[in-house]
């Protein structure tokens, strides 16, 4: 069967690597369901997960494309919730194409998902991680990630962590926090320096009548 919708899509110049629908949360403020998972143009459902070889494909097609020679793993979905595949094809599109720069956007459970520290896998083959925390406050972190219930207890604390490996890693590390009703954002960006990260609003894409804090 065909690996249905866009494995590699364009955005601002750069280009979007689709690995996978499947996410360790089930965050309040995601597009997917409220966009019919189409990401501005792009339809981002997959029939199937795509092989290293589709994507490489598909990243080599539209590279020319992305003056910027940025590639982000990013879909609607979490990419280390395939990490072998991440790490496959990362090296792959290293190989013969120097100038590149890859880039991990991620929910930050990496590591606890996958039951090891990922980050020096990661740190291997990555030139910097996008992290979305959101919240500097772990019951409001549960609140609006709704993460897997093996995950919610200890999920909060573990992607400050992780956020913290990727900065003594030396990835180039930056937390996000979409702008919404009942975040403190200036205690995540305060969080952030702390763990010596950067730090980035996003737009709220959904509008939810639900104030994050309730
Ligand atoms: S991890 Fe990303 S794709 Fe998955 S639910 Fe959260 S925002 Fe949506």
């Amino acid at each position: 069967m065909a690996a249905r919708g866009e494995l590699a899509y364009l955005y601002k110049g750069r280009l979007y690597l689709n690995l996978t629908n499947r996410c360790p949360t089930a965050c309040r403020f995601c597009a997917k369901h409220a966009w019919d998972w189409n990401y501005r143009g792009s339809r981002l459902l997959l029939g199937r997960e795509p092989t290293v070889g589709e994507l490489l494909d598909a990243a080599r097609c539209r590279l020319p494309d992305a003056p910027s020679r940025e590639i982000i793993f990013c879909g609607f979905g979490e990419p280390t919730e395939r990490l072998a595949t991440l790490l496959d094809l990362s090296e792959a599109l290293r190989s013969g194409q120097p100038g590149l720069s890859l880039r991990l956007n991620t929910v930050g459970l990496g590591t606890l998902s996958n039951r090891r520290d990922i980050v020096p896998e990661l740190a291997a083959v990555l030139d910097s991680v996008s992290v979305s925390l959101n919240t500097a406050d772990a019951a409001q972190w549960r609140f609006l990630h709704r993460p897997r219930a093996n995950l919610a207890a200890a999920g909060f604390c573990a992607v400050c962590d992780f956020i913290r490996g990727c900065v003594q890693a030396k990835l180039e590390t930056t937390v996000t926090a979409v702008e919404q009703p009942g975040v403190d954002l200036a205690a995540v960006a305060a969080l952030s320096r702390r763990l010596g990260a950067g730090f980035r609003l996003r737009p709220q894409l959904v509008d939810r009548p639900q104030r994050a804090g309730s």
